[in-house]
């Protein structure tokens, strides 16, 4: 196992696979889209598995597909295959939007995927038309309904936005009552693809958690998983749990074990940096594994301490999620 210079383990990567998609969440992406990065500059099937496979040996056992949509790249189920194979690596899993992933939900369930986000912001057509800018609600929703059948865990993440989907916070917590999901309400972060505005947050973790007790008073706090980012919540007698992820508070940096690779290979260390190393440019100039390693260790070995730290070391944010992967 690898430790950083703060002596967490790195163990977990977020692997985003494209940074196209299919929705223009309006929080991720302008409305006419980002520009869509050249296929060519996007890392091969082959190259990532490569990366994983070098990753693993350094002890990253859990990989989360993300993207962009990972469904809009083509041969996804063909390269998640290859993954399980991996030695090492024991939890594979995945971040999708849902609407072109209930098809695929068997085989994700055959290869041994136990677990998937879904991103799902409001149970209301008009509401996730407006939000997403497309009407793809009732495919998310086939989507939840063969995850569930298929017996894979599920995590629904909502953005939490001001004027936005605020009467569905209430709606959504609910579906824990008779659904066995991890409903998670996420503080919405600057990561627009527009560098314009830097969202003022009205809906702090905290502000979210009395929401909750407002029409849950009963509502009960949870011991969080080791690393969550998530502080975990439950309804006495639902099926369900809640989780509220502090994602521009950024009050779990001290146990952050995940790094984050690019669409185009940049590897990121805190969601909140500018990418610390071009690992496209290492792999096509011909690196060897042990060059690769040795660049990874380099880069553990200066991770910022928070992502306050991190933000503080770039210039203004202007990325989309899409080519983060979350
Ligand atoms: N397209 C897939 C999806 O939406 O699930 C995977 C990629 S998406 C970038 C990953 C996660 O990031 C989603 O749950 C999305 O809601 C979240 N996200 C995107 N932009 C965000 C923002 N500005 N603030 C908070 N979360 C955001
Ligand atoms: Fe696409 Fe996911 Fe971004 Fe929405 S949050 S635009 S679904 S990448």
């Amino acid at each position: 196992m690898i430790y950083d210079n703060h002596n967490r383990p790195i163990t977990y990567l977020r692997l985003a696979v494209t940074d196209r998609c299919n929705l223009r969440c309006f929080y991720c992406m302008p409305e006419e889209g980002i520009k869509y990065l050249p296929k060519h500059q996007v890392l091969t099937y082959e190259e990532m598995e490569r990366l994983v496979r070098v990753l693993a040996q350094l002890g990253v056992h859990k990989v989360r597909i993300t993207g962009g949509e990972p469904f809009v790249r083509s041969g996804l189920m063909g390269f998640m295959q290859r993954l399980v194979a991996i030695e090492g690596l024991t939890d594979l899993s995945m971040t999708t939007n849902g609407v072109l992933t209930a098809p695929h939900v068997a085989e994700l369930a055959s290869l041994g995927v136990r677990s998937v986000n879904l991103s799902l912001d409001t149970l209301d057509r008009e509401r996730f038309r407006k939000i997403t800018r497309r009407d793809e609600l009732p495919a998310v929703l086939k989507t939840l309904d063969a995850l569930l059948a298929a017996g894979i865990q599920t995590k629904i993440n909502a953005v939490v936005m001001e004027g936005q989907n605020i009467e569905d916070l209430i709606p959504l917590a609910d579906l824990t009552r008779t659904l066995p999901v991890d409903m998670r309400f996420i503080e919405e972060m600057p990561f627009n693809g527009e560098g314009s505005h830097y969202p003022v947050l009205h809906w702090t973790h905290r502000r979210i958690v009395e929401e909750m007790q407002s029409r849950f008073p009963t509502l009960q706090k949870l011991p969080d998983p080791p690393f969550s980012t998530s502080a975990t919540y439950q309804i006495p007698g639902h099926q369900g749990t809640i989780g509220i992820i502090a994602a521009f508070s950024r009050t779990f940096c001290g146990t952050c074990n995940r790094i984050r690779l690019t669409a185009q290979g940049t590897l990121k260390t805190c969601l909140y940096d500018n990418g610390v190393l071009d690992v496209r440019a290492m792999l096509r100039a011909g690196a060897s594994d042990e060059e690769l390693t040795a660049a990874f260790l380099r880069a553990f070995a200066h991770r910022p301490a928070n992502g306050f730290e991190a933000e503080k070391q770039r210039s203004v944010v202007t990325e989309s999620m899409a080519t983060i992967g979350g």
